[in-house]
């Protein structure tokens, strides 16, 4: 299940994309409100309390762990334009595979895989998080005509990348030594990310009865796990 979880929704969500053609419009924006909260809601309720509970604070400084999380996520961005929280740029044809945009959102997947082997609930948030991702990520490239070929090979690799991080992670000595330092940096990428969705999901800062009950229903449902 950590394994196929997050393999699996972005399967899915470019077969959705491809089969369906869905128009990044409404929908998608409450389906990623509803992933930020959800992924958000996860972190602060599992993924920080187990930290915090294995390692008692000041022993290691945990905190700035998340921080240089959120500036590693920050700097990728840089490079993705915001792939990773469902922000994708217009420029006309994509004639070759974006080689900037695939590396960056694969070493942010990768990351994200680490602490699923010991947190089995997030592998439900990075399914959740990587769904709407994948159907906007294929939306666009099927309007910029990227070729079929370096559409699948790209949706495949970012599908093998969260499951690829777990198995590392699990196999490999050296990083279990520094889970906590991983999981911290882990936590930091997750925060700035799920905080992100939820804000860029949001348009103009306008009541949205919508968006709010999303909202609401990602605390509860991953308030549950
Ligand atoms: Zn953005
Ligand atoms: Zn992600």
């Amino acid at each position: 299940m950590n394994y196929l979880l997050p393999l699996l929704s972005v399967l899915f969500g470019y077969l959705i994309a491809i089969s369906l053609k869905p128009r990044v419009k409404q929908n998608l924006k409450l389906l990623l409100a509803f992933s930020g909260s959800f992924l958000l809601t996860l972190t602060v309720t599992h993924l920080l309390p187990d930290l915090y509970i294995q390692h008692a604070a000041g022993e290691l400084n945990i905190g700035i762990f998340i921080m240089i999380g959120i500036l590693f996520q920050i700097i990728l961005e840089f490079f993705s334009k915001g792939a990773e929280h469902g922000h994708v740029h217009g420029h006309g044809k994509m004639t070759q595979m974006p080689w900037l945009l695939f590396i960056s959102l694969c070493i942010h997947a990768l990351l994200e895989g680490f602490p699923v082997g010991h947190n089995k609930d997030l592998a439900y948030g990075i399914a959740v998080h990587h769904l709407p991702i994948a159907i906007i990520l294929t939306t666009f490239f099927i309007q910029a005509e990227l070729n079929k070929t370096s559409l699948f090979f790209f949706m495949l690799t970012f599908a093998v990348m969260t499951p690829l991080g777990t198995f590392a992670s699990d196999t490999l000595p050296v990083l279990n030594q520094y889970y906590t330092q991983i999981t911290a940096v882990v936590i930091g990428i997750l925060f700035h990310i799920s905080s992100t969705i939820i804000f860029e999901s949001s348009e103009g800062h306008r009541f949205n009865i919508a968006k709010i009950t999303m909202i609401i229903l990602g605390i509860v449902l991953a308030g549950f796990l």
